[in-house]
C-alpha cells in the first residue's frame, strides 16, 4: 500500500508547487493521476520501467494492452516516431490538437516495449487540457497514461473517481474539476495507407474524413478476433458491478420492453434504469434505482454524464441494470461504442413497429 498525496490544483490557477511537487513524482519514476478533457488518466515517466510498471499494476490491467504517450509540444512527439510526418498527418495535427485524437504511428527506438505492449507502433496524444500540459512541460518527459480506473471498470471523469479506485495504488493524485468530454479520446491508426478509427471519441469518423478523405473501422470480427489491431478492444470494459442489458429501438418500443422486462423479473430484486429526461416518468413505478443521463437531445451531455452516472448504479448495489440505446450520431457513436462495451454485448433488440408488421 502506497501514502497518496493529494494535490489540490485549479484550472485556471497552476502555477502552485502541486505541479512541481507532480513532476518530480514522474521525473523519480513514481505514479500520478491527472486530469484532462477526456478523463483522468494515471501517468508515468516513458523513461521509467518502474514507472510504467507502477501503472499496470496500480491498474490490474493485462500486460498486452499498450498505453497511450501524452506529449506537450511537437518537438517532442518527434522524438517517439520513427519516420517524418505524412502530409495527412501533418494536417490532423494542425486541425485537432492539442485535442482529443490519440494518433497511432510507427515508433523510434526511445519507445520501449513496456509502453507499446511489444508493438512497433506507438499510441500518442497531445491533450488540451491546462494541468495535463502544465505536467508534461515541467516534468520535461512525455507522460504514457490510461484512463485513472481499475481495468475494466469505468472511467475517471471526477477526482472522486481516481481517489476510490487508487488511493494507496499510486504516488499522487491531483485534486482539480471533472472532465469536461467524459468519453476517452478517438484513436486513430495513420500508420496504414488508409487510416483505421480502432476507438470513436468526441472527434467524429466524418470529422477525420473531411480533413484527409476515408477511414477504415476495422470489422466485428476484427474487433472479437484474438489479436485485434487495437489491443484494447478485446478486453471488457466501462462494466458495472450489476449485468447491464442495453435496449435498442425507438423510443417508445424501448420503455414498453424495459418496463415489460422489468415487470417479468423476481420481486425481490433491485432495478435499476439508465434512461434520458424524455423518458424518466415512465420508470418511475417499476424500477428501484432510476437515473437519467440528460435530454437525448443533448448528446455531448448524456456522453460527459455516462461514467459518473455508470458508477451510481454501484454504489446503490442494484442487482440489474436496463439501459435505453441513443441515436448513433456525432458523438452518440463514441457513447454507443461504450454502452454497448458496459454491457458486455447483453443486447435487447426491439423491433420497430414497421419490421413486426
Ligand atoms: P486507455 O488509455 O485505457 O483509454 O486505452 C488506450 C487504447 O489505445 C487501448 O484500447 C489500446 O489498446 C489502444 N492503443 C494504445 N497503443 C496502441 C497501439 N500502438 N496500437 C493500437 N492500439 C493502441
Ligand atoms: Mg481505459
Amino acid at each position: 500500500m502506497k501514502r497518496t498525496r493529494i494535490l489540490s490544483i485549479d484550472s485556471s490557477n497552476i502555477e502552485n508547487h502541486g505541479i512541481s511537487e507532480a513532476a518530480d513524482i514522474i521525473r523519480h519514476a513514481g505514479t500520478v493521476v491527472f486530469p484532462t478533457e477526456t478523463v483522468y488518466g494515471i501517468g508515468a515517466s516513458i523513461d521509467s520501467v518502474e514507472g510504467i510498471k507502477g501503472i499496470f499494476k496500480a491498474k490490474g490491467r493485462p500486460t498486452d494492452n499498450p498505453l497511450i504517450v501524452h506529449i506537450s509540444s511537437i518537438e517532442m512527439m518527434m522524438t517517439l516516431v520513427a519516420d517524418p510526418l505524412s502530409e495527412k498527418v501533418r494536417r490532423l495535427i494542425h486541425t485537432f490538437w492539442p485535442g482529443p485524437l490519440t494518433l497511432i504511428l510507427k515508433k523510434s527506438a526511445i519507445v520501449s516495449q513496456d509502453v507499446t505492449a511489444n508493438l512497433d507502433t506507438v499510441a500518442i496524444r497531445y491533450p488540451k487540457h491546462p494541468i495535463a500540459l502544465a505536467l508534461i512541460e515541467k516534468a520535461n518527459v512525455p507522460i504514457a497514461a490510461p484512463s485513472a480506473n481499475i481495468s475494466g471498470r469505468s472511467s475517471s471523469t471526477r477526482f472522486q473517481h481516481a481517489f476510490d479506485d487508487l488511493d494507496g495504488r499510486v504516488d499522487a493524485i491531483i485534486h482539480s474539476e471533472d472532465s469536461e468530454i467524459g468519453l476517452e479520446s478517438t484513436v486513430l491508426d495513420v500508420s496504414r495507407d488508409v487510416p483505421v478509427l480502432l476507438r470513436p471519441g468526441f472527434i467524429t469518423k466524418e470529422q477525420i474524413e473531411q480533413v484527409i478523405g476515408k477511414v477504415d473501422i476495422p470489422s466485428t470480427s476484427e474487433a472479437s478476433s484474438a489479436k485485434p489491431m487495437s489491443p484494447g478492444m478485446k478486453y471488457a470494459h466501462y462494466a458495472p458491478k450489476a449485468p447491464m442489458y442495453l435496449v435498442m429501438g425507438e423510443t417508445s418500443g424501448m420503455v414498453e420492453r424495459i418496463n415489460e422486462e422489468i415487470a417479468s423479473c423476481d420481486r425481490n430484486l433491485k432495478i435499476g434504469v439508465l434512461c434520458c429526461d424524455e423518458t424518466l416518468d415512465a420508470y418511475r413505478h417499476e424500477a428501484t434505482f432510476v437515473q437519467s443521463l440528460g435530454s437525448r437531445f443533448d448528446l455531448s451531455a448524456v456522453a460527459s454524464r455516462l461514467f459518473s452516472t455508470l458508477r451510481t448504479f454501484d454504489d446503490f448495489n442494484v442487482d440489474l441494470i436496463f439501459c435505453e440505446s441513443f441515436e448513433e450520431r456525432g458523438i452518440g457513436v463514441a457513447l454507443m461504442n461504450r454502452l454497448v462495451k458496459a454491457s458486455g454485448n447483453r443486447i435487447i433488440r426491439v423491433e420497430t413497429r414497421t419490421e413486426r408488421e
